[in-house]
């Protein structure tokens, strides 16, 4: 067995570990990155990128099925088909190129891999194993656990067989006929909808009595209707309890107590991620916990001098430019920098058909906190661009304050307006107010003149409504 000794040990080469590692090298700090799967974490190898990839291939393949169907446009299709196998190894071709990257920026910055699963042993030393063997140990001045999360799993319908979590559903070999969709939040939306471009028969069961919880209703409500328009039945304050005898079916109880049983060939369970803190040794430090989570604080420390945690293993909001955020913020103090971790605003984006961006404060949380504010939206129906890309439906909102008229946040739903998240946030951390928007000229057709006429309309002049 090798021993090793360095600065700073990262446990986990996802979004959050990997930027750490490259930050902290391109700092001169002697840094090793344990990964025991694939580099790139969940966001690259069964989260963020493939689902996007399987997205676009969903959205490509009902266009096609649309125009097959005549379309305004002139444009005449006969009877497209998919190939998911080709569909699967292309979004497996991205994954690899992404992956493959990361590997080679981890390189070229000087930072070390080492391939295995780390142990913690105590706060400076880790043993890393391969096939249950110590291939090195390692012993470091600091630790960073970015360890990330694991899908939630519901006891009484463990994942096997029909029963899938987002990996196998980014995966498939073929489209089931009839998939039920067991949460609808952030991936059983996404992939939900995907499966149903795809050809899938498609039911969503929320627990709740509204999708998507964590977004407000106005944005959901668009939502809402075109997952009506696409064929996805949504069943809410719905609690699942379980497969059928027979195993072809899942049996469901509605708030007054009914049962039922919704059949399906699949069922994707989608109710959350929790952090990864079991089975490494972490338990041995014995970190102050915020629920599952490791808790911090605003620089990533934890309650354990020179340890140190980001990204889902810390917790919410589990997100990949989150944590790639925080890694860059940890590597940074490590090397002797002052930071911390106090965003304007972290933005959130659901990828759903119409997406839905939020940065900063909705109307609602800004007047919570006992601010009073003028909001606007501006509606893509009035929006040139979006009627030449036949995407109407939507519109963007601005919240700003009323004595100085600073932006507290933006809301967005509609085609494409995850590429609006730039400029939201963008217009929070540099602290700008509805003047600076309303007088920045916006490129003409553009989505973006919504944003601009948003806040127009906030200071009561919109031009184009
Ligand atoms: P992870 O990416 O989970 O990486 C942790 C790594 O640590 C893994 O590679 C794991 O193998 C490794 N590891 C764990 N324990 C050990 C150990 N003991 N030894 C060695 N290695 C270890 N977020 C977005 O922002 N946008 C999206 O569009 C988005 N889409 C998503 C879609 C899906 C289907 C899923 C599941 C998630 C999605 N997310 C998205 C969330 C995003 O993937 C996570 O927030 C992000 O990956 C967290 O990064 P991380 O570095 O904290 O952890
Ligand atoms: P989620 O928290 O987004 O949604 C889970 C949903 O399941 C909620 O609406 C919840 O009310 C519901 N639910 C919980 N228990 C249930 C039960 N027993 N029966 C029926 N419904 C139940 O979780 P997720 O969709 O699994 O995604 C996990 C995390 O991954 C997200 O919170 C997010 O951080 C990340 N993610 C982000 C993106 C993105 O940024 N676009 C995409 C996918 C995933």
């Amino acid at each position: 067995m090798q021993t090793q000794s360095t600065t700073l040990v990262v446990i986990g080469g996802g979004p959050g570990g990997y930027i750490a590692a490259i930050r902290a090298a391109q700092l001169g700090i002697a840094t090793i990155l344990v990964e025991g799967d694939q580099l790139g974490g969940t966001c690259l190898n069964i989260g963020c990128i493939p689902s996007k990839a399987l997205i676009h291939a969903a959205e490509e393949f009902e266009k096609a099925s649309h125009y097959a169907q005549g379309s305004s446009l002139g444009i005449q299709v006969s009877s497209p088909s998919i190939n998911i196998t080709q569909t699967v190894s292309w979004k497996d071709g991205i994954v690899k190129r992404l992956t493959g990257g990361v590997g080679a920026l981890l390189k070229k910055n000087g930072a070390q891999v080492v391939k295995g699963w780390a142990n913690i042993i105590d706060g400076k030393t880790v043993a890393v194993m391969q096939d249950g063997k110590e291939i090195t140990r390692i012993t470091c001045q600091h630790l960073l656990i970015a360890s990330g999360s694991t899908a939630v799993e519901l006891p009484f319908m463990p994942f096997g067989d029909k029963v899938i979590s987002s990996t196998e559903a980014l995966a498939p070999t073929e489209i089931p006929k009839k998939l039920v969709v067991v949460g609808g939040g952030y991936i059983g939306l996404e992939l939900g909808i995907t499966y149903r471009k795809l050809g899938a028969e498609v039911c969503v069961v929320e627990s709740l009595d509204r999708i998507l919880p964590v977004y407000d209703e106005e944005l959901t409500k668009v939502v809402k209707t075109a997952l009506k328009q696409l064929g996805i039945e949504v069943q809410l304050g719905v609690t699942v309890q379980g497969m059928n005898a027979t195993n072809t079916a899942v049996r469901v109880k509605n708030a007054a107590g009914e049962e039922s049983e919704i059949t399906c060939d699949k069922v994707l369970v989608a109710v959350g991620r929790r952090p990864r803190t079991q089975g490494f040794g972490l338990e041995s430090l014995m970190l102050d916990m915020n629920g599952r989570a490791i808790k911090i604080d605003d620089q990533c420390r934890t309650s354990m001098r020179d340890v140190w945690a980001i990204g889902d293993v810390a917790g919410e909001p589990m997100l990949a430019h989150r944590a790639m955020a925080q890694g860059e913020m940890v590597a940074e103090i490590i090397a002797g920098k002052r930071r911390h971790f106090i965003p304007a605003a972290i933005p959130a984006v659901c990828f759903t058909d119409p997406e839905i961006v939020v940065v900063g404060l909705s109307p609602a949380e800004a007047q919570a906190n006992g601010t009073e504010i003028i909001s606007a939206m501006f509606p893509f129906a009035a929006n040139g661009r979006a009627m030449t890309l036949e995407a109407n439906e939507g519109f963007v909102r601005v919240v700003a304050r009323k004595d100085n008229h600073r932006i507290l946040g933006w809301q967005a739903v509609g085609k494409s307006v995850s590429e609006l998240s730039a400029a939201f946030g963008l217009s929070l951390e540099m602290g700008a107010t509805l003047e600076d928007v309303a007088g920045t000229i916006h490129s003409h057709p553009t989505l973006g003149e919504a944003v601009q006429e948003a806040a127009l309309r906030a200071l009561g002049h919109a031009l184009h409504i």
